[in-house]
């Protein structure tokens, strides 16, 4: 029996007694050179946070530094050491300078978030308050560890480095094996054919260059013929028309490298698919509503029709196939383009400007954290004024890109978004529109619990 497991009576009476609280501080290589992040200065801000906090009769605290260690993975001596000892039951309570310490990768911190749940220790960050008991907290430093993962994606500028070298001497060093290769289990750094997934990667290239489909209906396809039983998207089209490796180039962090890996498609068949995917005028002919419409009397798929005027204009049409009522595409527009249009600004403002307004909450909060720890004498003046002034420099920041975001999302309409993006808008928000065609009502159903009818004229 490994004699660190005996834990005996008295020493289980003082440990329970006593807070152990462990302070962690760790600085990269890269980071020994810029301030602020040395292993000296984050000591002493959780010193001076333990002295603040805790009273030192009733507490156990030792500080933990490590050194030269990259946040990428949790494979660091003294890391190691800590899981070990919150395994054992050893540690309360930890303290961080900011959560980007213990690590940059979502996936460990994840892990670490949830062993820290599991032995019920406390995670202190001093820059983020946060309170990872509550399912609030725990987004938070999702949200956080997101945008330090990018950052380091950003700037980690020798890692670039490393891994353009490696793409130059042949290998695929992206983690991902694109649809209709696998890697060479001989020689994992190269790519090889899949011959039948190649088949579906021809087919989608070749539809879309012979403009018999766009990225939108050859997904619907797809997903009908359930190939692969994939849930096949637009996006995900997309996302494989766009990848040069299948005419053999990698493109890795800005540089292309040619005859990297075999082809799958031509050059002039990947070029063809992507200017006719993208293509203004291949979009034109689109239907606005294509699948979306329904005779609401018969519960048909209303079919398209278009008839050409004298004049030269277009017109498109949706027909019940059963009782033959038609409606003009530009009627159904008219009348939902308030929805559409909202829909639009709706998903902005979820997506660019609820997380902001997240962030500046957070901030109000510390800053009244900080205020009553100061009236209350709990905080130096100089600790305060520094914090203080800090969050008040990021609140600023963020209320300004909350300003310029809110008044560009406000110039937002459906008609004005790209084409690939409505296209995903209406395939996720949009559910039918039926429509009555003797009350003259359009009937506007979307995902969940989304519907309204509006009448038109
Ligand atoms: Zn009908």
């Amino acid at each position: 029996m490994n004699s660190d497991e005996i834990v005996s009576p008295d020493n289980k009476n003082a440990g329970q007694s006593m807070l152990r609280i462990v302070g962690y501080a760790r600085e990269s290589t890269r980071e020994q050179a810029e301030d602020g992040f040395n292993l000296d200065e984050q000591e002493r801000r959780i010193k001076e946070y333990v002295n603040l906090y805790y009273d030192d009769a009733n507490i156990n605290f030792s500080m933990i530094r490590e050194e030269g260690a990259s946040a990428k993975s949790l494979q660091r001596p003294r890391m190691k050491e800590i899981i070990i000892q919150i395994q054992k039951g050893e540690i309360d309570i930890i303290i961080i300078h900011n959560l980007d310490r213990l690590t940059r990768n979502l996936n460990d911190m994840q892990t670490l978030l949830q062993l820290f749940s599991d032995y019920n220790v406390e995670l202190v960050s001093l820059k983020e308050s946060i309170d990872t008991n509550t399912a609030q907290g725990r987004f938070f430093v999702s949200t956080i560890v997101l945008i330090a993962q990018w950052e380091e994606e950003t700037i980690g500028d020798r890692t670039v480095r490393g891994k353009k070298e490696s793409a130059r001497q042949g290998n695929y060093a992206k983690s991902r094996v694109p649809f209709g290769y696998y890697r060479d289990p001989n020689d994992k750094r190269h790519l090889l054919i899949d011959e039948e997934k190649a088949k579906i990667v021809r087919r989608i290239f070749q539809s879309l260059a012979d403009r018999t489909h766009t990225p939108y209906t050859i997904a619907k396809e797809l997903r009908k013929e359930n190939v692969y039983e994939r849930q096949w998207k637009d996006s995900g089209i997309e996302h494989i028309i766009k990848n040069r490796i299948y005419y053999g180039t990698f493109a890795w962090y800005g540089e292309e490298f040619d005859n990297h890996q075999p082809a799958i498609v031509s050059k002039e068949l990947w070029e063809a698919a992507n200017k006719n995917a993208y293509s203004k005028e291949f979009h034109r002919h689109n239907y606005l509503f294509k699948g979306l419409v329904y005779c609401e009397k018969c519960s048909q798929i209303c079919e398209q029709k278009s008839t050409t005027k004298p004049s030269g204009s277009e017109y498109q049409y949706y027909v019940c196939p059963n009782c033959g009522a038609y409606i003009n595409e530009k009627k159904i527009l008219s009348s939902i383009v308030i929805d559409l249009n909202n829909l639009v600004k709706n998903h902005h403002l979820y997506l660019e400007v609820r997380s902001l307004k997240i962030k500046e909450q957070r901030i109000r909060g510390e800053m009244n954290t900080l205020i009553n720890g100061y009236v209350r004498q709990r905080i130096s003046k100089d600790y305060y004024l520094e914090m203080m002034n800090i969050n008040a420099c990021e609140r600023k920041a963020l209320l300004a890109r909350i300003k310029n975001a809110e008044s560009h999302i406000r110039k937002m309409t459906f008609m004005t978004i790209d084409d690939e993006e409505r296209e995903r808008l209406k395939e996720k928000y949009i559910d039918k529109i039926s429509i009555d065609f003797e009350e003259k009502t359009a009937l506007l159903k979307g995902s969940e619990t989304y519907e309204r009818i509006i009448k038109y004229v």
